[in-house]
C-alpha cells in the first residue's frame, strides 16, 4: 500500500508518539488557579457523580461536562474570561468531545474530557504528590533486627521518605520514598503499605516494566556501587545486587539478589512446603536463611541458596538475572558423603550461611532507588 506521493508507510512499526505541546508550554498552562480548579472539577466529573452530584442543579450526570457546567463550577465572572483559561488547557490536558447523551449532540464538540496527561496531573495534584510533605514519627516494627536480632526496628518518615532502622545497632536497613497519600491514608500502619508498595514495584521491574513510566527495564547483576558501599554494613561489601534500569526514564532500582527472587515459583513453593508464605516477609527482613556465592566474575553469575528446616533450595542466576537452574536437596543427604553436584552445593551453602545471614536486608539508602534527572 502506497501513499499518494509514492512513499510506503512503515509496516507494523509503532506509531511515532505525537508530541502535543512543548514541555514548557504544557507546564506554563498549569500555572494558574483557575486552570487548576478546572482540572480539579474535571477529575470530579471523571470519577462519577460523587456526593456533590445533588448540588449540580439536578442536571443528569455525564462524564463529559459542557462549557457551561465547567463555567458554573468556577469562580470566574465572565464566560469570555473562563473560555480563555479553558482553551489554555485544551490540547495537553483536555480534549473536546461530542457527548452523545446530550440533546445537542450534533452541535459538534460540546463537552470536555481529561487527556491521559490531564488525568495524571489532576490525580497527582489531588493526592499531594507535588505539594505535600509528610513526616511520621517512628513506628515500632514487629520483626527483629536481622543484624543484631534485637527487637528495636522502627520505621519513620521524613519529607515522604521512609527510613527503617535499628535503635540497638543503629543500622539503617532501608530508605525509600512513599508518596504522601500512602503516608497519610494508612496512618500508623504505613510500614505495611510501604512494604507492599515497594514489593510490587520490584515485582514490576522483575517483569521488565518500569513502575514509573511503564518503559522497558534492563536487568543485570552488579557489584554494589561505591555510593552504596558507604551505606552498607561492612559485611555486605562483597554481596552482589540486582539492578533494574528503565531505558525510557532512567529510574534505577537495586535490591539484594535474594529479594529479587522471592516471586520465583521455586522459592514460593519451597516456602509454602515449609508452611511459610514468602510473600508476607517484609522487605527489610527477607530472612537470615539466605546465602549467596559468586560462581563467575565475567560474566557475573551467582548461586543463591535458601535453607529451611534442613532442606535446601539453590538458584543459579546469570548476569541478566535469569534463574537458569534450580536444585533441591536436604542437608542430611550431604552428611552421607554423597558426591553429587547437589551435595557439593549444599556443603558450600553451609559454609556461606554466616556470610549470607543478612542477605535481603541490605537494600539501603538513596542509591537503592534513584531517578536520573
Ligand atoms: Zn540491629
Ligand atoms: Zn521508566
Amino acid at each position: 500500500m502506497s501513499t499518494e506521493d509514492g512513499e510506503d508507510p512503515p509496516v507494523a512499526a509503532p506509531e511515532p508518539s505525537d508530541r502535543v505541546s512543548d514541555p514548557s508550554d504544557a507546564f506554563q498552562a498549569l500555572g494558574n488557579e483557575v486552570r487548576m480548579g478546572i482540572l480539579e472539577t474535571m477529575l470530579e466529573w471523571t470519577d462519577g457523580p460523587g456526593p456533590e452530584a445533588s448540588e449540580r442543579d439536578g442536571e443528569s450526570y455525564r462524564s463529559n461536562p459542557s462549557f457551561s457546567m465547567l463555567f458554573e463550577a468556577s469562580d470566574v465572572e465572565t464566560s469570555a474570561g473562563f473560555a480563555y483559561h479553558l482553551d489554555e488547557l485544551v490540547g495537553p490536558y483536555l480534549r473536546k468531545v461530542n457527548d452523545e447523551s446530550s440533546a445537542d449532540a450534533d452541535s459538534g464538540a460540546d463537552g470536555y474530557e481529561l487527556t491521559y496527561a490531564g488525568e495524571q496531573i489532576a490525580r497527582a495534584i489531588a493526592t499531594g504528590t507535588y505539594t505535600q510533605r509528610v513526616d511520621h514519627p517512628p513506628v515500632p516494627l514487629e520483626d527483629d533486627c536481622p543484624f543484631c536480632e534485637h527487637d528495636a526496628l522502627t520505621a519513620q518518615a521524613s519529607d515522604n521518605r521512609v527510613t527503617v532502622a535499628c535503635g540497638h545497632c543503629e543500622r539503617c536497613l532501608l530508605r525509600l520514598d512513599l508518596p504522601p497519600a500512602g503516608l497519610e491514608s494508612h496512618g500508623e500502619s504505613f510500614p505495611a503499605a510501604f512494604d507492599r508498595y515497594h514489593r510490587h514495584r520490584l515485582s514490576l521491574v522483575r517483569d521488565g516494566v518500569c513502575p514509573a513510566c511503564s518503559g522497558e527495564v534492563d536487568a543485570r547483576l552488579v557489584r554494589p556501587s561505591p555510593a552504596t558501599d558507604d551505606l552498607l554494613p561492612a559485611e555486605h561489601a562483597t554481596h552482589l545486587q540486582a539492578e533494574f534500569t528503565c531505558s525510557c526514564c532512567g529510574t534505577t532500582l537495586r535490591s539484594p539478589v535474594a529479594l529479587s527472587l522471592l516471586s520465583h515459583p521455586a522459592v514460593v513453593s519451597f516456602y509454602y512446603e515449609h508452611g511459610q508464605a514468602v510473600s508476607e516477609r517484609p522487605l527489610w527482613n527477607v530472612g537470615h536463611e539466605w546465602a549467596e556465592m559468586v560462581l563467575s566474575e565475567d560474566p557475573l553469575a551467582v548461586r543463591v541458596v535458601v535453607e529451611l528446616e534442613d532442606d535446601v533450595l539453590a538458584l543459579y542466576v546469570d548476569e541478566r538475572l535469569n534463574v537458569v537452574e534450580t536444585q533441591r536437596a536436604s542437608v542430611s543427604e550431604t552428611t552421607e558423603g554423597d558426591e553429587s553436584a547437589e551435595s557439593d552445593g549444599v556443603a558450600e551453602t553451609t559454609e556461606t550461611t554466616e556470610a549470607g545471614e543478612t542477605v535481603g536486608t541490605h537494600e539501603t539508602d538513596d542509591t537503592a532507588e534513584t531517578t536520573a534527572q
